[in-house]
């Protein structure tokens, strides 16, 4: 297999090789379902697809998995503060969130696992932790243990944080100054959802979910887990202690975290009023495809600082790749040297930015366009563009044969009857060019 990803396990580009062969386990971690999905969110819901794409690219077989977090702290202080069920809550962003993935042309997932649907392998997970002795009972809750798992700290790194020794962290969501015991299961505090446990009424920390879920659909051992950078520590780093003290075995090969989305330089927060939804994207005017686009242009290792000005270049980039497909003849036999070098790109770590500029290229080039035509279904393959989806542009009534007569003037050398005809043509808004495979026409953008 040519295709080499970067693995934050090792911190090094490795070659993908799956568990089973021509079979790729993927987890990604999802949305938690309290507000409406920002477009931070949506850049790495947009580099897990693309990595799908291009492990579907390369023949593999992919079972998705992505979990929704249907329960958390965030979730129930909302419901409490809104005099609401959680449940309530949690439906109503949820049903956001399929609605805009598919605005996005993200391709589902083979499962979405929710939270509160797991519960019973989550508290068989936490008994096999309690029974190993890596797990103990505080006070208001079941915690892991994190000196007694020797490789804690495997993929985050442990050196510049500091051991709280016998503290423990509730939260969730807590500092990534330290590192801590934290907790897997949560007695009830008043008003709280809560379920039934050997080891207690409680409910599930935050952590322990993506490791029972992911368990229990990829497995003991799956080939790659992803997320966004901020779930590094502690988020993926306590799903491999507790995955892995309660298995015994390797819990994920390859380790793959996307960088954040900045907006106009700043980290997105509600205090600076710069978290923008996708409905705020098509309020502006914009395409969801053209943010699509606009994070197709930076590397998922990348930093990528949003704009509403690089929005527009990236809407105005989609435009014209659409205007040009519209144009194009049916699609035969493509140009394999530009797919050779689109693939070369994919696979290597990902370079989707060097993937679209070969495209670009190609589009630029001499080839016909039916080639040009076939090349770009294939590489809208991976960058779901929904340039497969494109009408092709109609001539209005009459132009047809306006052009076919045009060219037989042109070629009996009458040029000033040919430019008549131009000129009709362009008011009928068709602009005509002249090539060697004969007149080719696009329709007049209008201004
Ligand atoms: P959450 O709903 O907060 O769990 O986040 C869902 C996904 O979005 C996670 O993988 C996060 O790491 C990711 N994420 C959060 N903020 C950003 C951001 N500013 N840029 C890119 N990804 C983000
Ligand atoms: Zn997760």
């Amino acid at each position: 297999m040519s295709l080499k990803l970067y693995n934050f396990l090792s911190k090094k580009i490795e070659e993908f090789k799956p568990i089973k062969n021509g079979e790729v386990g993927l987890y990604t971690c999802g949305p938690t379902a309290y507000n409406y999905v920002h477009i931070g969110n949506w850049r790495t819901f947009i580099f897990e697809d693309v990595l799908k794409r291009v492990l579907e690219f390369n023949g593999l077989n992919v079972s998705h998995v992505m979990n929704i977090t249907d329960i958390d702290d965030k979730i129930i202080k909302k419901a409490n503060d809104e005099k609401v069920d959680f449940k309530e809550i949690t439906k109503k962003y949820e049903g956001v969130f399929f609605v805009d993935l598919k605005k996005l042309n993200i391709l589902p997932a083979e499962k979405y696992t929710r939270a509160t649907s797991y519960i019973q392998q989550m508290i068989d997970l936490i008994q096999k932790l309690l029974d190993k002795g890596v797990a103990y009972k505080g006070d208001d809750g079941i915690y892991f243990a994190v000196e007694k798992f020797k490789d804690y700290g495997k993929l985050s790194g442990l050196e510049k944080r500091e051991l709280k020794k016998g503290a423990r962290v509730n939260d969730d969501q807590y500092d990534k100054e330290n590192w801590s015991d934290f907790a897997l299961w949560k007695f009830p505090k008043g008003g709280e959802p809560s379920w039934p446990s050997p080891f207690g009424e409680g409910r599930p920390g935050w952590h322990i979910e993506c490791s029972a879920m992911s368990i229990a659909e990829l497995g003991d051992s799956f080939d790659i887990h992803t997320g966004g950078v901020d779930l590094l520590f502690p988020h993926h780093e306590n799903e491999i202690a507790q995955s892995e003290a309660a298995t015994g075995k390797k819990f994920v090969n390859f380790w793959m975290e996307g960088e954040h989305l900045l907006v106009e330089e700043e980290k997105m927060s509600k205090s600076l009023g710069n978290v923008y939804t996708l409905e705020d994207i098509v309020k502006g005017g914009f395409d969801p495809l053209a943010l699509r686009y606009l994070f197709l242009t930076a590397h998922y290792r990348s930093k990528l600082n949003f704009t509403w000005k690089s929005l527009g270049a990236a809407q105005n980039a989609l435009n014209n790749l659409r205007e040009i497909v519209a144009g194009y003849q049916e699609a035969v036999i493509g140009c394999s040297e530009f797919e050779q070098r689109f693939k070369d790109s994919i696979d290597n770590d990902l370079d989707i930015p060097k993937g679209l500029s070969v495209m670009w290229e190609m589009v630029k080039s001499d080839y016909p366009d039916s080639a040009k035509h076939q090349s770009v279904l294939v590489m809208n393959k991976v960058l779901g563009l929904g340039l497969d989806k494109i009408a092709k542009a109609e001539l209005p009534r009459g132009a047809e044969e306006l052009i076919e007569k045009r060219e037989l003037e042109r070629k009996g050398g009458n040029f000033e009857e040919s430019d008549k005809m131009r000129r009709e043509l362009l008011e009928m808004g068709v602009e005509v060019e002249d090539t060697s495979e004969g007149p080719k026409w696009k329709i007049k953008k209008k201004n």
